[in-house]
């Protein structure tokens, strides 16, 4: 799950960890065999071959992955289920639209070599991962050259020393790609150097793992985020209720136990949640999970997602409507990310 902020002073990532020989069941293997072909993805979701040539050229420009957790949630022959959208890659993809670019934010002229942004006062972002367990059709970063940003152990050093020199810093946010595609092994590690840094008091990560594989909060993971001084909040993205089934409860569950904050950050996407109803039960499940929902993002304008768009006067209709059905602890901050602005730009009606 990536943080939609960008000033970089230096890249950092880890690689992905996708282990051929993890144990069957396990994190890993799931990772691994996550669908990556257009074919396969259809099979799955019990469409016909009609979709195929579509789906061939949108995973041409931005690869399918889909694990299985996610997709044992979509609904079998149906090409509208909101969770399906989300990953079946479409002809839409591969249409240039005026105002659509590979890089929406402006992040490559701010991105001279490795991933530590600092742009708000008091907090930097770490760019953990390259890789994310799935991918996202509407992602503003699905162009973005992740293999160019790879980054030595020597890299990561100079990182640290950057966190431990300024004393005004007091949150360190992990995100990608998603940052939980790293190894337990390397994470621990990288939160116990946070640890050791006295004027740091909060860890965040920003993840679509525990989502779509729910199976990524295992003991392993749980035990370096208990063994951390560190405040700790996770921000998930979830687009729809349906991606909330028993698993991800218990996911939540067990990372509440350890004592993580749980927030939500979703994408206003057509014909996946525009809808005052699939917004408002999204909330509602959202808290049944133990998540507050913090951001409803308009879509950022990247090329092969403009299908998705919703239009700012329609998206800040919705946002009224959805005010008028909710308490205020559940309604989203409905928001834009523009290039160079300081912080996110509330949309209204
Ligand atoms: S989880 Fe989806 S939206 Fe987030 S970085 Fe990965 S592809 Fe993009």
């Amino acid at each position: 799950m990536i943080t939609r902020t960008m000033q970089p002073v230096q890249t950092i990532s880890f690689s992905a960890d996708c282990d051929n020989s993890a144990p069957r069941g396990s994190w890993q293997s799931q990772l691994s065999g996550a669908i990556r072909d257009p074919e396969a993805l259809l099979a799955a979701a019990g469409l016909d071959k009609r979709w195929l040539s579509g789906a061939e050229g949108g995973h041409q420009a931005f690869e399918v992955r889909v694990p299985q957790a996610y997709l044992s949630r979509i609904k079998k022959g149906d090409p509208n289920d909101p969770l399906l959208r989300q990953v079946l890659p479409l002809e839409h993809e591969t249409h240039a639209v005026a105002g659509y670019v590979t890089d929406p934010l402006e992040e490559a002229d701010h991105t001279p070599a490795a991933g530590l942004i600092h742009k708000y006062a008091a907090r930097v972002l770490m760019i953990t991962s390259g890789a994310c367990a799935i991918n996202c059709r509407y992602c503003f970063r699905r162009h973005f050259p992740y293999e160019d940003h790879a980054a030595s152990r020597a890299q990561w050093g100079r990182t640290l020393d950057y966190l431990r020199e300024d004393d005004s810093l007091i949150e360190a946010i992990l995100s990608g790609g998603d940052p939980l595609v790293s190894s337990d092994a390397r994470l621990a590690w990288l939160v116990g150097e946070l640890d050791a840094i006295p004027h740091l008091k909060r860890l965040r990560l920003h993840t679509r793992l525990p989502v779509v594989i729910p199976d990524r909060v295992d003991d392993a993971m749980l035990e370096w985020l208990s063994n951390t001084r560190l405040q700790k909040v996770m921000v998930l993205h979830i687009n729809h209720a349906n991606e909330i089934d028993d698993s991800v409860m218990k996911a939540c569950e067990r990372l509440r136990g350890v004592g993580v904050t749980l927030l939500n950050q979703s994408v206003l996407l057509r014909d996946v949640n525009d809808d005052v109803e699939v917004l408002r039960a999204l909330s509602e499940r959202l808290f049944e999970a133990g998540i507050l929902p913090y951001y409803l993002h308009v879509l950022d304008p990247v090329a092969g997602a403009a299908h998705f768009d919703v239009p700012d006067s329609e998206a800040g209709a919705l946002h009224d409507r959805l005010r008028e059905q909710l308490p205020g602890f559940l309604l989203p901050r409905l928001v834009r990310e523009v290039p160079g602005e300081r912080a996110k730009t509330p949309i209204q009606a």
